[in-house]
């Protein structure tokens, strides 16, 4: 394959993804316009729990999953919440996603998330040095945490796969709960300690951190709504907006859920669906914990960030356009006063974004095929800032004619 030195590339989408693809281009020596409809940083990437979480090498749909789904759906405190007049849109996706939790496809999914996974915190933690805010990632470990060993065993499959992978799980009492984070309500007898695993304590700040290290290197940032992509003569690709069409020599798509906006009207259907996410920020206030903590039942993240505990999860399918039901964040913030008691005398602000979901969990990162010069780094699901850097270097490589592995 031929160096791409030089070369023209616009990137849509300046979300975690697109600004790791940006900026590791541009090292590369490529010329990259960075184009978003909105500030970098403000979809998805915005609210996430800023965990950096490489031993996630399970997909959502394991095996059994067919028995659990329909009795979430049916609770209303459950973490999975679909909206009933939304079901027509989401039967199709929903059928890929029972599809994929067959062993064979499980296999495929775990093994290629563990390698896009590898390295991940290592990775970050090059990228934070180098683009001047290496505070933002703290590595205290993740600890999970379960009412009891009955309820941890429920995640044995996802347990096993982690130590499987090589990264080191410890099993923890209540003692050893409260000697690493004292403030864990009496609920939680059970533990499991991931102690190479870290977070990054101002997801946004660090997306705003990647923009500004790519424009001081010569990146051009430009804000706009990208409304086609066109197939161009001489093998170049137009970029339309509503005041220009530029021409590039390559186009990588990393419009997070919204990609498909793009990618249809090109006959590239890709199985592509919002797992809509909530958040609750609490203001500052004393710190309850030091490191991210999972209440691994209620599939709740909480994390110590810089502007105080942000509290995340949920998953509700309810496409792109439906306004958020900031019910959701609600009971997020009910689950956190109960776990940390003193968290319900502290304002807290809601929030909502699309996590892009692909049915089996793998995001499709690479050359589109039939398609020269457009690329697709799409569908990172609940691990987009995890594979981010890994994914910008995939692409970067590929693109650049370092690498010439598909994914
Ligand atoms: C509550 C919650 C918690 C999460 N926690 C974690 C976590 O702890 N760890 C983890 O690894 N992941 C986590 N995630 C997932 C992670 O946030 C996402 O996977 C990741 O942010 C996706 O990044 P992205 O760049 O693909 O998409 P986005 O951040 O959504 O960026 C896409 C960008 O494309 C732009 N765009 C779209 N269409 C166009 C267009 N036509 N023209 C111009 N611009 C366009 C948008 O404005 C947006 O800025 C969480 C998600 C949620 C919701």
């Amino acid at each position: 394959m031929h160096s791409a030195r030089g070369a023209r590339v616009a990137v849509i989408g300046a979300g975690i993804v697109g600004v790791c693809a940006a900026y590791m281009l541009r090292k590369r020596g490529a010329e990259v316009t960075l184009i978003d409809r909105d500030e970098p940083g403000q979809g998805c990437s915005y609210g996430n729990s800023g965990a950096i979480s490489p031993g996630s090498v399970a997909p959502l749909a394991m095996p059994g999953i067919l028995a659990t789904v329909p009795r979430m759906l049916s609770d209303p405190h459950s973490p999975l919440y679909l909206p009933w007049t939304y079901l027509p849109w989401a039967v199709p996706w929903l059928l890929r996603f029972l599809a994929s939790a067959g062993s064979d496809r499980v296999a495929d999914s775990v093994g290629k998330l563990a390698a896009l996974h590898a390295g991940a915190v290592a990775a970050h933690e090059a990228l934070a040095h180098e683009v001047g805010v290496p505070e933002l990632l703290v590595q205290r470990g993740h600890l999970h945490v379960y009412p009891d060993e009955q309820a941890a065993s429920k995640d044995a499959a996802g347990w096993r796969l982690r130590l499987e992978c090589g990264y080191t799980v410890e099993h923890l009492d209540r003692a050893g709960i409260v000697a690493l984070e004292p403030s864990i309500g009496q609920r939680y007898r059970a533990g499991r300690f991931l102690p190479d695993h870290a977070t990054i304590v101002n997801p946004l700040r660090y997306v705003q951190a990647i923009v500004a290290a790519f424009t001081a290197q010569g990146g051009q940032l430009q804000r706009a709504d990208v409304s086609a992509l066109e197939p161009q003569t001489g093998g170049l690709w137009g970029v339309r907006t509503s005041h220009s069409s530029p021409s590039f020599n390559h186009v990588v798509v990393a419009a997070g859920a919204w990609s498909r906006r793009l990618l249809d009207p090109l006959g590239i259907r890709l199985a592509l669906e919002s797992q809509r996410g909530y958040h609750v920020q609490f203001e500052p206030a004393p710190h309850t914990i030091s490191r991210t903590v999972v209440l691994a039942d209620r599939k709740v993240f909480v994390a110590p960030m810089e502007q105080g505990l942000r509290v995340g999860g949920t998953v509700e399918i309810g496409g792109l356009r439906r306004p958020p039901d900031m019910r959701r964040a609600g009971l997020l913030r009910q689950i956190a006063c109960e776990t940390f008691p003193e968290m319900g005398r502290v304002d807290s602000s809601p929030w909502m974004g699309h996590r892009p979901c692909m049915p089996d969990s793998v995001p499709v990162i690479g050359p589109a095929a039939g398609r020269p010069g457009l690329w697709l780094a799409v569908g990172h699901g609940h691990l987009g800032l995890t594979d981010s850097v890994n994914t910008g270097r995939r692409i970067a490589d590929q693109l650049m004619g370092l690498e010439t592995s598909a994914v």
